[in-house]
């Protein structure tokens, strides 16, 4: 069997990570959006690699590259990530756990190592949803789950999936095909960057994450009665902005009282007439909810209710809250964690992933795992992502081994 070497493989991941990141639709910052020219040049190049490593490749309806290098038997290993990227992107969220796949699977097929179980390398199109209002179209549709609703859904410029696809040279009629059979998808695995702090913070390259964590979505509307900043007397008052200060703070205790177990956040507030003089009458906020654990999420979600009606009754507003997202908790499946944790050779750490993944689309086919790699700063959806080298090339190494000791 072939040498496992992690600085040649850090080396050469760092190379395709920088033709991947050359691909896209403006001079000036990274933007591949889904059946895009860009992802198509992305799709054209990552099939050339996946042929240079000795994998048969083909694409789905849905645009989705897949390299296969087959087994002895008919189960196979879904290795994937994603190709597209959101606007002002960096280099590695995606393409990385793409790379590592056509690596890792290229380590066996170069020395025709024939394992009990095939391989396919999955580069999907659609994680970030940076084109149509949803996302994980690609993995939806190998996950046999596809929404065929989503196909009239356009993008900024009207158009729809459905056209977009025709455009990219696919068929609608075929995306049922692109699912994989139950009894074939043995276990789906996906390599990524963090995307937080925590790997950096503990001084460890690889972590093994434990579920990909659930979301809610509220939007909170408050209803005080606008008047003028200069004659109404404070007492007097209902201001429906000072109440949504104090539910935004109010979100920031509760999830630091939970002591890492839900993060929560603020990111847009709307003050629907804006003046400098008026005291506003209606203010409109989401509240983003997030944890790798559906009971401490639900339980925070019951409680940030309860004391948002306190604030609004004690300020006399009036206030609606409504529930826009709700997406549950997304387990990884126990022994594929215990089969990365002795790839990496012990006790790793171990960590929630707090962004949504494609491997959410996948749980609804097979189990899923997902190893994650530190990235400086905990920085990611900006240009200044950045994993080194030589952690890319060491989960290249434990992505090989996880292969090597993978039961179906
Ligand atoms: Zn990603």
């Amino acid at each position: 069997m072939a040498d496992i070497d992690p600085s040649a493989f850090g080396a050469r991941a760092e190379s395709m990570i920088h033709i991947l990141g050359s691909v896209s639709a403006e001079p000036k910052r990274l933007v591949r959006r889904f059946l895009s020219p860009e992802h198509r040049r992305a799709a054209d190049i990552v099939a050339s690699w996946m042929q240079e490593e000795g994998l048969s490749v083909s694409e789905d309806a849905l645009g989705t590259v897949r390299g296969h290098w087959p087994g002895s038997g008919a189960m196979r290993l879904l290795i994937g990530s994603h190709i597209d990227t959101v606007v002002d992107a960096g280099m590695f969220d995606g393409p990385f756990g793409v790379i590592a796949g056509i690596l890792a699977a290229g380590h066996f097929a170069r020395a025709k190592n024939r394992l009990p179980f095939g391989i396919d390398v999955l580069a999907f199109g659609d994680e970030e949803g940076s084109r149509f209002p949803a996302t994980l179209a690609s993995s939806t549709a190998c996950a046999g789950i596809f929404n065929m609703a989503s196909l009239d859904l356009a993008d900024r410029d009207g158009e729809t999936l459905a056209q977009a696809i025709a455009h990219y040279g696919k068929s609608v009629a075929d995306i049922p095909a692109a699912a994989y059979p139950r009894d074939q998808a043995a276990a789906y695995v996906e390599v990524h960057i963090e995307q937080g702090p925590v790997l950096e913070h503990r001084n460890q390259p690889l972590g093994v994450v434990t579920s990909i964590a659930g979301q809610t979505y509220l939007n909170v509307e408050l209803f005080g009665e606008a008047g003028h900043a200069g004659t109404v007397p404070m007492l007097l008052r209902r201001d429906a902005l000072a109440g949504a200060a104090e539910i935004i703070l109010l979100a920031e205790k509760l999830a630091r009282d939970s002591k890492g177990d839900v993060v929560a956040t603020v990111g847009h507030l709307d003050i629907t007439a804006k003046a400098s003089n008026v005291v506003a009458g209606h203010v409109v906020l989401i509240a983003d909810i997030r944890s790798g654990s559906e009971s401490a999420r639900a339980q925070f979600v019951e409680r940030f209710k309860t004391e948002m009606r306190a604030i609004a009754e004690r300020r006399y507003l009036g206030l609606l809250v409504t529930t826009t997202r709700e997406v549950p908790t997304t387990p990884c499946d126990p022994r594929l964690q215990e089969g990365f944790a002795a790839a990496l050779g012990g006790q790793p750490v171990k960590l929630a992933s707090g962004a949504g993944h494609d491997g959410t689309a996948m749980a609804k086919l097979c189990p899923i795992g997902m190893l994650f790699v530190r990235c400086r700063g905990g920085i990611s959806h900006n240009p200044a992502e950045y994993a080194s080298p030589a952690d890319m090339g060491l989960a290249v190494a434990a992505l090989i081994r996880f292969i090597e000791g993978f039961k179906p």
